[in-house]
């Protein structure tokens, strides 16, 4: 029960990994907090996680949106413990054929989003809470039609660090979670179905990641196991970038 008493809020906590992190928040004593956009996952997401949950409908990219949100959080939870912003989108897009309109929408979610949803955060968080943003093991692995994602994604590894040492101060740790194949809706969604088999090939383990299994990396470091750690970026991939 690493998470008694605490409160935690999950940007994109209704679907995936976030919403694997939710349920194992909760598991451990969390109040947890949800955000997402779809209000049909959003609420049956809620009901999985269990009473007391609270869900949030919300797009991270609209930054004007950002101070009615953390509003409903002030008056829900009062303050945040944990802040995971967890949310992205994927897609496939050849560099020869990358536009602004879909750069935008990618930077937009990815990127631009979370570094103004973790400012925003800050009045509500205090000395030992802790922050961890998700970025993707696509910051370190080339791969065909991935540049829009993987500089979103190397961008919020940097964030990581670079938040990271100004916040250390004030007691507040920055981690980054870099997941590998992650069996969730991201592939479907994306339309990136037909990597399912070559990835899992290609992956050391022959297998996709379960969603706990990249939570519970998450889980660790926002714990207080985790008290001595800031700035690092844990990859969970199954041995795919290190093999
Ligand atoms: P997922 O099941 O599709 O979940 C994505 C979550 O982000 C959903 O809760 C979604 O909510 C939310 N979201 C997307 N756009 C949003 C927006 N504009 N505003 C607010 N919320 C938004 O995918 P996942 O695999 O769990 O992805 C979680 C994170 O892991 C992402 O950052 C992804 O890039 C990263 N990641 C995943 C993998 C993988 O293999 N699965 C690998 C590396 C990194 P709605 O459904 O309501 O839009």
């Amino acid at each position: 029960m690493r998470f008694n008493g605490k409160q935690v809020v999950i940007w994109g906590g209704n679907s995936g990994i976030g919403l694997a992190a939710a349920v194992e928040f909760r598991k451990e004593g969390a109040r947890v907090l949800i955000i997402g956009r779809n209000a049909d996952t959003l609420a049956s997401a809620v009901r999985q996680v269990g009473p007391d949950t609270v869900g949030i409908r919300a797009d991270i990219s609209d930054l004007d949106a950002l101070e009615s949100v953390y509003g409903q959080v002030r008056q829900a939870l009062g303050r945040i413990d944990v802040l995971f912003v967890n949310s992205g989108i994927g897609g496939s897009i050849p560099f020869r054929e990358m536009t602004t309109k879909a750069w935008d929408e990618m930077f937009n979610v990815n990127l631009r989003g979370p570094y103004f949803a973790v400012q925003r955060a800050l009045p509500l968080m205090q000395r030992g809470s802790s922050i961890v943003l998700t970025s993707s093991i696509g910051h370190f692995r080339g791969l065909p039609g991935n540049s829009h994602y993987a500089a979103a994604k190397a961008g919020i590894r940097s964030l990581a660090r670079n938040i990271g040492v100004e916040l250390v101060g004030e007691g507040i740790r920055v981690n980054c979670l870099s997941p590998g194949p992650i069996d969730t809706p991201l592939l479907g969604r994306s339309g990136m179905e037909a990597l399912r088999e070559p990835v899992r090939e290609l992956n050391p383990m022959k297998r996709w990641g379960d969603p706990a299994e990249a939570a519970r990396a998450a889980l660790f470091l926002a714990s207080q196991d985790a008290s001595f750690i800031t700035g690092v970026d844990l990859v969970v991939d199954g041995g795919m970038c290190s093999f």
